[in-house]
């Protein structure tokens, strides 16, 4: 299994710092977030090290996925909430400080005060089939 010495979840994950872990299976690790966006914010990680979500052995999303519905379910009974966003985080770009794949498990409730990412409509129909034809073009099979 991957380990990167520097990596703070792969010491997470070792025990090597401490963590709230909350589900464990030979493969994944979940722990509460340090610095929650609301409480019951839960990081699942695969144990083995990954940067990203490109990087990660595809074999695992099965079981990431499983524990995400698991969390998820108990983050929600344990916090109240009525729902949650699931997010990952890849790249500098995009927010990610750690580079370790994770997901983020955020629990959400009525008029909690978050909002998701603003959105509007491309500039023309044909602006719209230029990317999609871009991306086919260049997603493998
Ligand atoms: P990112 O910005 O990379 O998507 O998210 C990294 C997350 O890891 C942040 O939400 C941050 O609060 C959390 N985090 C960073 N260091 C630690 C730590 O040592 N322990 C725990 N439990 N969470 C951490
Ligand atoms: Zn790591």
């Amino acid at each position: 299994m991957k380990r990167d010495a520097d990596c703070i979840f792969c010491k997470i994950v070792a025990g090597e710092i401490p963590s709230q872990k909350v589900f464990e299976t030979d493969t994944v690790f979940a722990f509460l977030d340090i610095a929650p966006v609301k409480p019951g914010h839960t990081l699942v990680i695969p144990k083995e090290h990954f940067a990203t979500l490109l990087e990660m052995d595809a074999a695992l999303a099965g079981p990431m996925h499983e524990a995400v519905q698991k969390i998820a379910a108990a983050a929600m009974e344990a916090t109240g909430a009525k729902g949650f966003n699931l997010q990952v985080n890849t790249h500098k770009v995009a927010g990610q400080l750690v580079p370790h794949v994770h997901y983020h498990i955020i629990p959400r409730h009525e008029d909690d005060g978050l909002s998701l990412w603003a959105q509007s409509p491309y500039d023309s129909d044909a602006a719209m089939q230029e990317v999609a034809d871009k991306m086919r073009a260049t997603i493998t099979k």
